[in-house]
């Protein structure tokens, strides 16, 4: 989405080149970064790096990503570094600072957001539609199951407060796995991110389906957040007298990442999950076994359930997504939701383990941070830039939403 600076080099024999990815440095912090063919998470990851650490083994993670050619422009020590894919094996190291417009130093100037126009979405939209009759609606409860898969619809909002919408962007679908978000920012919150991540759960993506036990036997902490045991273990971390009080608690904090006070239970739902989640409770039966889970179980169980049966719409999660790309900062009134430092850890979860055992293709062939859920919605912060909701009830086989994965590949 960002069109490229008019930044070119005239290099050895071959003319004029422009990099995918662009990054200014100063003394080795990243001051700017520009992105033209690489998909954000490169950029997301980048911009966490600092001079030369860790770039090496990285390379092969660019390169994977379809990065052609990377520049790190360096202005004090007054040299460019070039990583070439197609014409070298190995970085080389250029210094020709002469041809690179001083513009590109100065902050501001040259990087300008491509317009995302209603337009993009609709072609984006019908792009998707293609690929909703080939998933289908979760098949575990009635509720879920008698959804229209046809529907599909994704909402943009940007820091400037654009908002774009086409399609069923406000359609309400139950929150599912996206609520699993909103549980970790309280429990970050109730019992603090080390003891959380030291002791309960684990930051490593699985491979394996989100309500998968077979871990749970071989490695004491579930191995993240987002599985269905990481998922319980965090909400029996949530400070609450009962499952009334944490979910009034989580209930609250919805609506206010949502900026939408109307968000309520989806009853029906919740009571389906309830008499259905047998799995849920054989691992969160499992966990209090393995002294993990504290508590009482059914109370966790409870609360779990009804977290995951709120009703949302594509718009609500957009804004949930725009707070988070914010580092956690309301945009409307500059409330602190969520430290930055864990919006950022967030984020950096949600790219890798957000979107089941797809985590991985899903970052090869879109590279945006998302969180998706089995209602069919997905969250995606695209950091400093903006917050996008999608919502498409028929999966893919891994319990993504087919057509929702397809509008976000047809716009990275
Ligand atoms: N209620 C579902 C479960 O826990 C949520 C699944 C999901 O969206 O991943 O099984």
């Amino acid at each position: 989405m960002i069109a490229p600076l008019d930044v070119q080099l005239d290099r050895d024999d071959r003319t004029m080149v422009q990099p995918d990815v662009l990054v200014v440095c100063d003394r080795g912090k990243v001051v700017r970064r520009c992105v033209y063919g690489a998909p954000d998470f490169v950029a997301e990851i980048l911009s966490k790096s600092t001079w030369e650490k860790d770039m090496y083994v990285k390379l092969g993670k660019y390169e994977a990503a379809g990065v052609r050619e990377y520049w790190i422009v360096d202005p004090k020590k007054k040299r460019v570094l070039v990583y070439d894919f197609e014409h070298t094996d190995f970085p080389a190291l250029y210094t020709f600072m002469d041809q690179i417009p001083v513009g590109i130093f100065d902050g501001e100037s040259g990087e300008e957001s491509m317009e995302l126009t209603e337009e993009i979405l609709r072609d984006a939209l019908h792009y998707g539609k293609a690929f909703t009759k080939l998933g289908r609606t979760a098949q575990y409860i009635p509720e879920l199951r008698a959804v229209n898969r046809y529907y599909l619809g994704i909402c943009t909002m940007d820091l400037d407060g654009n908002v774009l919408e086409v399609g069923d962007t406000r359609v309400p679908f139950t929150i599912q796995s996206i609520s699993k978000l909103v549980s970790l920012i309280l429990a970050i919150r109730d019992c603090g991110a080390d003891h959380l991540f030291h002791e309960k759960v684990g930051v490593e993506p699985t491979g394996d389906p989100f309500n998968s036990i077979v871990k749970l036997e071989t490695k004491t902490r579930p191995f993240n957040p987002f599985i269905n045991a990481g998922a319980i273990t965090v909400a029996s971390c949530i400070q609450g007298k009962d499952a009334d009080e944490k979910f009034g608690r989580f209930l609250e904090f919805t609506r206010k990442l949502c900026n939408n006070h109307e968000i309520a239970l989806n009853q029906p739902v919740y009571e389906s999950e309830r008499e259905t989640g047998d799995r849920n409770r054989a691992l969160a039966y499992y966990l209090k076994a393995s002294g993990i889970l504290e508590g009482d179980v059914e109370e966790c169980l409870d609360f779990y359930f009804r977290m995951c049966s709120v009703d949302v719409t594509a718009h609500d999660i957009a804004y949930m997504s725009l707070v988070l790309a914010n580092h956690g900062i309301d945009p409307l009134d500059g409330e602190e939701l969520i430290e930055p430092q864990y919006a950022k850890a967030i984020r950096a979860l949600m790219l890798t383990c957000g979107m089941y055992d797809g985590s991985g293709e899903f970052a090869m062939t879109v590279g945006f941070p998302a969180k998706s859920g089995v209602g069919g919605g997905i969250a995606v912060p695209l950091v400093d830039r903006m917050g996008i909701g999608v919502f498409g009830p028929a999966l893919d086989e891994k319990g993504n939403s087919a057509g929702g994965i397809k509008i976000l590949e047809y716009l990275s």
